[in-house]
């Protein structure tokens, strides 16, 4: 239990009321969908979340990265309501709607892609990945894609193919799309391999990466490497796709984290932080393959619904108004320098990494990866008011995605948490 200025954790995690509806939960949802920690919320309120017992936490997790402009900011929320009250669907395609062509402007505007930009919305990252990839093979009419090993595009059947995590994601779900090729990440020579030895260059429609690899552990993109896929696209006709789903909307210090880079991509896949967890995603890319497939081969009932367009046009002016990019790299910079404070402290922190505000620290114990401590400190946290995500390809990273409106008095008290957490799981 700990009481500071935000945090009020007043019962036993998790508290009675939580505990009581978790176990309705285990009667009717079904397993897969299990809990990460045993806390049901109430209501969550910038950097804040308040459970249904009554305790408030400073969140860290930020809905797995779709909340950068924080919970139920309240231009987010006046524009969706405005939205509401009008009209909530038609199908885009059916009867058409203003705000979604101006957001498809704006993005448009903003994405790091120069020359003729053109945009196309979905609901999910992984709907996202699946269509970049329609829209790169309908512009090369080749079949292949390479991916890299750690990366994690989804869930659905083509982006679960590309995801490279066995255990929890894949197992036991084949068989998967054919045409994935996955060589090791920051590697340019194993993909000049690759087309000796498994699928000719000239069959290659997209190289899909991620700027920053999220699910694996925060792990960034070399400068060189990332020069070197674009050289590598370049000489052999292939769509450079950068899965900007977990990296985008300022997490990284730039509004996108390719700026970092200064290569452009064709293509460019969002989601979560885009619409501040209303589910809305987009591919935004080169006119020439956005065009490429015919009329209606990318669609969906749902697809940029225009309560979650709404509350994209309200992120974007957060964006802009509150200066997030600038304040992803302040967040970045003081979280970064007391990570190493623990690495310098504690034996079992052996790594910190990332860019911006989008870190990671590793967990090892005698050099193995250490995932139980991961979850200790994760646990231990949870009952300091802080809560975190863990991450990586062993379970033994801590990650933050913490809401880019965070205070600097919540900021503080959520690094004593964690810190506590380490040093009661350390003891
Ligand atoms: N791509 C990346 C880089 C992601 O981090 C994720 C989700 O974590 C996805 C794609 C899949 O997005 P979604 O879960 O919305 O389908």
């Amino acid at each position: 239990m700990a009481t500071t200025k935000t945090i009020n954790v007043k019962t036993d995690i998790p508290g009675p009321r939580s505990q009581d509806i978790l176990e309705r939960k285990a009667r009717v949802v079904a397993e897969p969908l299990s809990i990460y920690l045993p806390i049901v919320i109430a209501e969550a309120h910038g950097a804040t979340i308040t459970d249904v017992d009554g305790n408030t936490f400073i969140d860290f997790t930020g809905g797995v990265g779709c909340l950068n402009v924080g919970h139920s900011h309240p231009r987010v929320i006046e524009a969706a309501r405005e939205q509401l009250e009008r009209f909530t669907h038609t199908d885009f395609t059916i009867v058409p709607y203003e705000n979604y062509v101006a957001l498809a402007e704006r993005l448009c505007e903003l994405a790091p892609i120069s020359g003729d930009v053109r945009a196309a919305f979905f609901n999910t990252g992984a709907e996202a990945v699946e269509n970049s990839v329609k829209f790169a093979r309908s512009y090369t009419k080749r079949p292949a894609v390479l991916a890299f090993d750690g990366g994690f595009h989804g869930r659905t059947l083509l982006a679960l193919s590309l995801t490279s995590k066995t255990h929890p994601y894949k197992a036991g779900l084949g068989p998967f799309a054919p045409e994935v090729y996955r060589v090791p990440f920051n590697d340019l020579d194993e993909i000049e391999g690759a087309f000796k030895t498994r699928v000719a260059a000239e069959e290659v429609a997209a190289v899909v990466f991620e700027p920053v690899q999220g699910e694996s552990g925060f792990i960034p993109a070399e400068e060189d490497f990332v020069r070197g896929l674009r050289r590598i696209c370049d000489a052999n006709g292939i769509v450079l796709v950068a899965d900007e789903v977990q990296t985008g909307f300022c997490r990284t210090g730039r509004v996108f984290a390719m700026e970092h880079f200064e290569v452009e991509p064709d293509l460019m896949t969002i989601a979560k932080s885009i619409a501040a967890g209303i589910p809305l995603s987009g591919v935004v890319g080169r006119a020439e393959i956005m065009d490429a497939p015919g009329d209606s081969a990318v669609g969906g009932t749902y697809v940029g619904n225009p309560v979650a367009i709404a509350a994209a046009h309200a992120v974007l002016d957060v964006i802009a108004e509150e200066r997030l990019a600038e304040r992803a790299e302040q967040i970045g910079e003081t979280i970064r320098s007391r990570m190493e404070s623990w690495r310098d402290r504690f034996d079992s922190v052996t790594a910190v990494r990332g860019l911006g505000a989008m870190l990671a620290i590793e967990l090892t114990k005698n050099g193995e990866p250490a995932a139980e401590l991961a979850t200790e400190v994760a646990e231990a946290a949870a009952r300091n008011g802080l809560l975190i995500l863990k991450a990586g390809l062993y379970g033994n990273c801590i990650r933050v995605l913490v809401p880019l409106v965070i205070s600097e008095p919540e900021l503080d008290e959520a690094l004593a948490a964690w810190e506590d957490a380490l040093d009661e799981v350390s003891a």
